[in-house]
């Protein structure tokens, strides 16, 4: 289904959400550590253990949600619906099964949905991060709601 698009601006002070599950956490908190100066400059969001940790270790505000297993993906998820967030660092593991695994999808598929850059590992954080969007202003193409509830529906 194509749906009509719009374009959105995302300021060059970004919305920037962290996620990390536990044995991802460790990677997250020494980029972080490294990025501080770079991080600063935007505003951070967190699920509440990896939002817990990195506000202890980076001294820097931090607004936190439940914890991920407790609904802190699908908070996540509903603010990038809302846009209220507009970048993604989401640290899953690969390796271990997760209890709100179907969280984790949801929030990588509403992420994708509102075409939010996702970050899902250290070369991909690096690599975006680095983009010169990072400091400046990007018009993101995110799904025209208003033109999608206009469309013709099949009344047969
Ligand atoms: P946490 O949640 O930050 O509370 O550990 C992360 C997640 O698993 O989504």
């Amino acid at each position: 289904m194509s749906i009509p698009i719009k374009n959105k601006t995302m300021h060059a002070r970004k919305r920037i959400a962290m996620v990390a599950h536990d044995h991802k956490k460790q990677e997250l908190l020494s980029w972080a550590l490294q990025h501080k100066t770079m991080l600063e400059k935007h505003e951070l969001f967190s699920t509440g253990t990896t939002g817990k940790l990195l506000s202890q270790h980076l001294n820097l505000p931090i607004t936190g949600y439940h914890s991920g297993p407790l609904g802190g993906d699908q908070q996540i998820g509903a603010q990038i619906v809302e846009g209220h967030i507009d970048f993604l660092i989401f640290f899953w593991d690969p390796l271990s099964p997760q209890p709100h695994d179907p969280d984790v999808k949801a929030l990588l598929r509403i992420a994708s949905v509102w075409n939010i850059p996702i970050a899902c590992n250290l070369a991909s954080l690096d690599f975006l991060t680095s983009s010169p969007f990072m400091n400046d202003s990007y018009e993101r193409q995110v799904p025209d709601f208003d033109a999608y509830l206009a469309r013709e529906i099949p009344m047969n």
